[in-house]
Parts: structure tokens; sequence; C-alpha cells
């Protein structure tokens, strides 16, 4: 059984090393624990250690767990958003990290009323016919239209690396989404702030601090491997 508060300890000492050797500062650096089949308990446990931030990829996983959790811990929707399911989406989550299509803006915008809810932009950096998200050539016009949708609040970008050990077309993937968070921060959209830089995950974090990510979203390095 691997112990939580061990992995997060070794983690903290990664993001403080790569950060060091990057010349970041670990306390811009958003840790989101990614549960998407994690029991609540063990949930909770990480909790207990200071995870204040976690990610869902599921509506229904996450209804099941969310009432368990205490109210203080930001929930970030990671996974692909049905339109159909934004309703509960929005009761469910601080933050919708997968806005990936013109579709789903426009449903978000119709149902969010007063809340705001804080989105990302999910760019497909990689390519892979597999993933959801905006082409990055497509990115900076998608944040033009979204000006006229005035119940959403853009506050960044995020990306999910290539499927590969090919270090370097990793890093390729997250320059691109860090030269479009840069261009996109140039914009002037009234609804865009570019704030968060949502990259990383257990098996490229690193290269991604490196490349200028200001929020990674880590499950197996801190829950151990899903089933
Ligand atoms: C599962 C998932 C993660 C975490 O992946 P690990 O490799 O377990 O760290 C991060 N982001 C998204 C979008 C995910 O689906």
């Amino acid at each position: 059984m691997v112990s939580i508060r061990t992995n997060l300890e070794r983690l903290q000492e990664k993001i403080a090393l790569a950060c060091r050797k990057s010349g970041r500062k670990e306390s811009e650096i958003t840790l989101v624990a990614v549960t998407k089949g994690v029991e609540p308990s063990r949930i909770l446990e990480a909790i207990d250690y200071g995870v204040k931030e976690i990610g869902e990829n599921r509506i229904q996983e996450a209804e099941s767990k969310f009432s368990l959790l205490p109210q203080e811990v930001r929930r970030h929707l990671v996974g692909h958003l049905q339109t159909n399911k934004v309703k509960r989406a929005l009761k469910l989550f601080d933050m919708i990290q997968s806005l990936d299509s013109l579709k789903l803006a426009l449903g978000i915008n119709h149902r969010s009323g007063e809340k705001k809810v804080p989105l990302l932009v999910e760019v497909n950096t990689s390519g892979e016919a597999t993933k959801t998200g905006i082409r990055p050539e497509e990115t900076l016009d998608f944040l033009r239209k979204m000006a006229e949708l005035e119940n959403l609040k853009v506050l960044g970008l995020m990306t999910v690396g290539p499927l590969t050990s090919d270090l370097t077309a990793i890093r390729k993937s997250f320059r691109t989404l860090r030269n479009l968070f840069e261009q996109a921060g140039r914009l002037n959209v009234s609804n865009c702030k570019m704030e968060y830089l949502s990259m990383g995950m257990s098996s490229d974090f690193e290269i991604a601090l490196q490349e200028g990510s200001n929020m990674i979203r880590i499950g197996t390095a801190i829950f151990g491997p899903r089933n």
C-alpha cells in the first residue's frame, strides 16, 4: 500500500527542485490532486496532508464523492464535459479546465447565470486525434469569440502533453501552450485574463514547470497507479 503522505512529501521535494532549477517560486505553483478512481477516504487523507485543490474527470463520480469532502477544497473538472451535463457540472465545480468547443462555451454561458465559473481553455497541443481541445492555431480566435459570452470568465489555458517517452515532443507541446498563453495575455479580451497555465501530470510535471506551468495536475504520483 502506497503512503499518500510519503508520496506528497516526495512530490513537494521534486516540485521544489524543479522550481529551483528554473528560477521559479514554489509559491506560484498550484497543485491539483487528480482524484479519479480514488476513494473518498484516501482523498481525505491527502487533504489532511495539505492538499487544497482536487480534480475529477467525470460528473457522476464527482457527484458521488464531493458531499463527503470538506467545503473549502477547491474542485476542478479536468475531463471532457458533454453539453448536456453542464448544469450538473456548474453545481459541482469551482473551475472547469476542459473548455474545448464553442458549443460547450455557449452551453456554459447559457446556464451559468449569476455565478461566473472560472474556465480554462483546453488546447490540443500534441495533435493526437484521441485528445479533445482547441487546435493551437485556432486558440486566439476562440478566445476572441469568448468576448461575446459575458457569463464566462476565462482564466487561462490547459493542455495534456503527448503520451510518449519522447521528452522533446513533450517539451514542444508545453512550449506551444506557453507561447499561446503569452499571446493571449496581450489580446485584451474583456472576459479572458491569463492567470493559470495548467500543464504537467505525474510523468511530465518537471518539464512543464521548466516551461512555465503554474498549475500541475497530479494523480498517480500521489495516490499510486489506478486500476
Ligand atoms: C488523470 C489526469 C491527470 C493526472 O494524471 P497522472 O498521470 O495520474 O498524474 C491530469 N490531467 C488530466 C486531464 C487527467 O485526466
